[in-house]
């Protein structure tokens, strides 16, 4: 049985791995100080003998003994992480060096959930792991973008300085069952306005491109990564290279949901990268890895949990 330490573990991505690490038989620290995470998340399994709830702040040390770090500590949604810009750079950065100290001194493996995002908007398409990437580093979005790729290069310097064993992965679009309903993204966002019948509300002209991702196939690319040889470190990315322009999510969403919403325009937020779309030639060649489920099938299961919410 492996001690897992999962930040961010009640938030979106983090409650589902956190449910799968312990059904696997692991011990599992899930650490949050709930400002995108909830409770109801992971309400299911507290009380569990070898889950542990911890209200803990990421940008202060914590001390366990632990085998491995899931570091997932961040708000990932544009007007969360733009609400407070300065504690954004401070999860990523002070997080990354706290978790990377604790990776130290318990000589645990630690990954990094890194973003799509290192690459801005790109100029590369799609996106390899060699590319640098099109940062705006005065941007609203910068904050965020610069505080991830400031904790790669933590993880980075840890690794060759200190010897860590560390992996980073650069997470895609991802969506699915848990996401916050009020948090902006777009995947949430639709779903919950088209099954209130409001209108739907398109940024821009909705050519911009996304490659979402559901949550199931992530949790799969993540723990293969904490599973490969300690000499594959990464930056790997993991994401769906199915490439949707904004205006076809929202026309799927309407289809699938029945509903009557219409669309309508609003202007495109600063530095809203107009393409995104992974390559995943290596994840699929050292993870031997790659995503399952299709947009509309797991929108149709996403739907379905928004219905649930939204009725309670
Ligand atoms: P989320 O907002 O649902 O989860 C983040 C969790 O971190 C929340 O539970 C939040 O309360 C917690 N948190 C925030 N600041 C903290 C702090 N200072 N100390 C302790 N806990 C703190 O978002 P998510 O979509 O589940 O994202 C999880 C991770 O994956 C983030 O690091 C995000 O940057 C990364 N990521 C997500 C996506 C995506 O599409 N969802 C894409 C790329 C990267
Ligand atoms: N978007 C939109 N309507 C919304 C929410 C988002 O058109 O109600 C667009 C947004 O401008 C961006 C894309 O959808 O082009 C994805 O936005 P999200 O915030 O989900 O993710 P990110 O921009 O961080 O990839």
């Amino acid at each position: 049985m492996k001690r897992i330490l999962i930040s961010g573990g009640a938030g979106f991505i983090g409650s589902h791995l956190c449910e799968r690490l312990l059904n696997e038989g692991n011990d599992i620290i899930c650490l949050d100080n709930y400002f995108t995470g909830n409770k109801n998340n992971i309400l299911h399994l507290i009380g569990h003998p070898h889950f542990e709830l911890v209200r803990h702040d990421v940008t202060t040390p914590y001390y366990a003994e632990v085998d491995e770090i899931f570091n997932l500590a961040c708000p990932a949604s544009p007007i969360h992480y733009q609400y407070n810009g300065i504690k954004t750079i401070k999860t990523s950065v002070m997080g990354a060096i706290n978790m990377l100290g604790l990776a130290k001194r318990t000589r645990a493996k630690i990954l990094q959930a890194s973003t799509s995002e290192v690459y801005g908007d790109p100029s590369i398409h799609p996106q390899t792991e060699d590319y640098w990437g099109n940062v705006n580093p005065i941007g609203i979005r910068s904050c965020y973008d610069e505080g991830k790729r400031c904790a790669e290069s933590l993880f980075m310097n840890y690794h060759h300085q200190n010897d860590v064993r560390i992996k980073i992965i650069r997470i895609f679009n991802t969506y699915g069952p848990k996401m916050h309903p009020h948090d902006g993204r777009v995947v949430s966002n639709f779903i919950v306005q088209a099954l209130n019948n409001e209108d739907i509300t398109i940024y821009g002209d909705g050519s911009q491109t996304r490659s979402f991702q559901y949550v199931d196939d992530l949790v799969e690319g993540m723990i293969r990564m904490m599973n490969a040889p300690d000499e594959f470190i990464g930056p790997v990315n993991i994401g769906n290279p199915g490439e949707f322009t904004i205006l076809q999510l929202a026309e799927m969403v309407i289809r699938l949901t029945g509903s009557s919403s219409k669309l309508i325009y609003m202007p495109l937020p600063q530095d809203d990268p107009i393409q995104r779309q992974p390559d995943i030639s290596l994840a699929k060649e050292k993870l031997d890895w790659m995503p399952e489920v299709r947009l509309e099938e797991g929108l149709t299961k996403t739907i379905a949990y928004f219905k649930e919410l939204l009725k309670a």
